[in-house]
């Protein structure tokens, strides 16, 4: 029988009787089987006109078997009612257990990483925070990894200098440095020519921040396996601004 018709049906006997269409159905399927998947329980798919997955039977719900469910539940309609109440009781604990284990989760992690939480609530709005906060929000194993960490760390150390005055100004363009740095992030982009090239981000000891783009695969391999996130950094600065400064392709780096 037609998944179409079915539905018609289950319609029918939950107007007659009070009885949500979903219930009524859920017990149809449960009594009668559900129609055939692959073709809906038409008995036709494809080319070959015959559907191969139930052989062109359209599925164990037949129309005999669907008018016995549906007698059925017309026959036990308190029971019918109470079934589904108690279905749809156990579906809200289950979400409101979710959701405070979620809540949980959140507050566990804020209890237990007083910093890293002090300083995302403290960083000023923009990408890095939303895409934390989003994340934090819908919490789940893996959320937060050891680099978003890291870089939570990095923006603690950040706001402190800041709140203590200490931020200093990136070199100016063209001066050489050789300067030890925490690596902040990491990712493959674009330049403003499209070329890919591999752009990490660093935060200085100093308080200046800044990145290199690069696109020596040597290098990069010893950045993605580097044990600890500190590195020297020794090249030109090629742009700065303020505390930012952005190292030229002479870049050399010493985990
Ligand atoms: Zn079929």
């Amino acid at each position: 029988m037609r998944k179409s018709e079915i539905k018609t049906e289950c319609e029918g006997v939950s107007s007659t009787t009070g009885i949500p269409v979903a219930w009524v159905q859920w017990h149809v399927d449960q009594r009668a089987g559900k129609p055939c998947a692959k073709c809906s329980g038409t008995g036709l798919y494809g080319m070959w006109g015959r559907c191969f997955r139930c052989e062109g039977s359209g599925g164990k719900a037949t129309p005999a078997r669907v008018a016995e469910a549906l007698k059925w539940v017309k026959d036990n309609v308190p029971h019918v009612l109470a079934l589904g109440e108690s279905r749809e009781k156990g579906r809200q604990t289950r979400k409101e257990n979710k959701a405070i284990n979620k809540r949980d989760a959140i507050e566990m992690w804020k209890r237990d990483n007083p910093r890293h939480w002090w300083a995302l609530e403290n960083m000023p709005e923009g990408e890095f925070r939303d895409s934390l906060m989003a994340a934090l929000d819908n919490i789940q194993k893996g959320w937060m990894t050891e680099k978003r960490m890291m870089a939570l760390w990095m923006k603690a150390d950040e706001l402190e200098r800041q709140a203590r005055g200490v931020v200093k100004d990136a070199p100016l363009k063209g001066a050489t440095v050789e300067i030890r740095a925490t690596i902040t992030d990491y990712s493959w982009c674009h330049d403003r020519f499209a070329n890919q090239i591999f752009r990490v981000k660093f935060q200085t000891v100093e308080g200046w921040r800044g990145r290199f783009d690069i696109t020596d695969a040597i290098l990069i391999r010893t950045i993605e396996g580097m044990q600890s996130n500190m590195a020297l950094l020794r090249g030109t600065i090629e742009w700065s601004k303020g505390n930012f400064g952005i190292f030229g392709s002479d870049i050399r780096l010493t985990p």
